[in-house]
């Protein structure tokens, strides 16, 4: 095999595309990664990252498959045991509590940096192409290439895209997508407030966007705020103070005032789903296949969800003496995990319009908000599921 010929070319460096990586290599394909950007610097603790996820059971042992959770254990993370969602009242919330659900937690808030870094500080045999432009591309079962800028062609038998939402091997593989920009931003940043987070996630469903409190290690609050453009671009104008007490207010004081707040990101927001993850030659996975509204903290989990259906995929043919690379084999992928993620689209799209959109007749028939949802017995175990899967 020369140096530029692989099993499997991931492209994408972010969490989704090193864990794919990682997990290939480890079960013994040679993998090779291609990443636009620079290699993620070394994590450090004196800088908590504006950008936390949530991430749920089973991402976490994927992650500690990988050998990767002993290391984010030891650096910094965050396990939240309860979650309290409202609409009006933080104290008619529907409440979720692990012991309620024989866990010991409910997940862990991590940093991006932190699972990035600790990925690829473990990439071992992988051969890494950094600062790395794909030109151009050609995907064929068991024989792709991928041409660099600089001349340097690799080769693979198969091309795993997980280069995010605006995925450039989507496009090349002239695979279309459907979705819709929500014209909101999600206004993010780490706030101390009054009252102690008690290791519980909190969050409120206001006509303008969802807002969230999600509890950090050093006790402040890493808050994700949604809200229509033009809102945002008002909260993102706020001096501190001005911001922290609209925060407060917003969240109805579940954690007494705001004191103080971090300074402010922003993300636009959309949903985005790919009508096909798989041609001959090419698979997708994690945004690039699929972007989720962030109000139910579920973006990273499907990704890493789709890398523990692909390795399982690939290796079980392959360790069946079957052709792994075959396109049947990445369309048996493709069915799995496409029935899971449409439907965490429509649920996370659906929660979003029944609180956003004003309809007549929606708030009766959703009861009297989110106290209602809690005798909504199949929603709630659904809620239950997608946190402890
Ligand atoms: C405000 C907000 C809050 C969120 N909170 C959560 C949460 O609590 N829980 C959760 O599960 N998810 C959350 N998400 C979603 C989560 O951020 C994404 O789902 C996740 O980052 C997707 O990972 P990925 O590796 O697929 O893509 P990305 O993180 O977008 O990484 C893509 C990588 O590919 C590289 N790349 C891009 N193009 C190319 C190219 N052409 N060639 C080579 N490399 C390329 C990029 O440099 C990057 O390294 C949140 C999102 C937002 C906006």
């Amino acid at each position: 095999m020369s140096k530029d010929t692989f099993d499997i070319i991931v492209v994408g460096g972010g969490p989704v595309g090193a864990a794919a990586a990682l997990a290939l290599s480890r079960q013994g394909f040679e993998t090779a990664l291609v990443e636009r950007g620079s290699a993620p610097p070394a994590y450090d603790p004196a800088y908590y990252d504006l950008r936390v996820y949530a991430l749920a059971a089973h991402s976490m042992r994927l992650l500690d498959s990988l050998d990767t959770w002993q290391d984010i254990a030891a650096a910094r993370l965050s396990p939240y045991g309860g979650m309290r969602v409202w609409e009006r009242g933080p104290e008619h919330a529907l409440r979720f509590d692990c012991a309620d659900l024989g866990r010991t937690e409910l997940g862990w808030i991590v940093e991006h940096s932190l699972v990035v870094a600790a990925l690829w500080a473990r990439l071992g045999e992988v051969v890494r192409y950094e600062r790395a432009v794909v030109e151009s591309a050609i995907f064929d079962e068991h024989a792709s290439l991928l041409r660099l800028a600089g001349g340097r062609e690799l080769r693979a038998r198969l091309v795993v895209a997980a280069d995010g939402a605006d995925s450039q091997l989507r496009g090349l593989a002239c695979i279309d997508t459907v979705g819709w920009h929500y014209a909101q931003r999600a206004i993010v940043c780490h706030v101390d407030t009054q009252r102690a987070h008690r290791g519980i996630a909190w969050q409120r469903f206001l006509a303008s966007g969802p807002l969230a409190f999600l509890p950090l290690a050093d006790g402040r609050c890493s808050i994700v705020w949604s809200a229509e453009e033009a809102h945002a671009g008002e909260l993102l104008a706020l001096d501190d103070a001005a911001f922290a007490a609209r925060l407060g207010e917003a969240a109805e004081h579940a954690l007494g005032e705001v004191l103080r707040t971090t300074p402010r990101l922003s993300f636009s927001l959309r949903l985005l789903h790919a009508q096909d993850y798989a041609r001959p030659g090419l698979v997708l996975v994690g945004d690039a296949a699929h972007t989720v509204h962030p109000l139910a903290g579920q973006g990273v989990n499907l990704g890493f969800a789709d890398v523990q259906q692909l390795t399982s995929t690939l290796v079980e043919a392959r360790d069946a003496g079957r052709d792994w690379s075959a396109s049947r084999r990445l369309h048996s992928y493709a069915r799995a995990r496409k029935a899971a993620n449409l439907e965490m689209l429509a649920v996370t799209d659906g929660l979003y319009r029944a609180f956003r959109l004003r309809l007549p007749g929606l708030k009766a028939a959703l009861g009297l908000g989110l106290e209602a949802v809690d005798k909504l017995g199949p929603l709630k175990s659904w809620l239950a599921r997608q946190a402890t899967a």
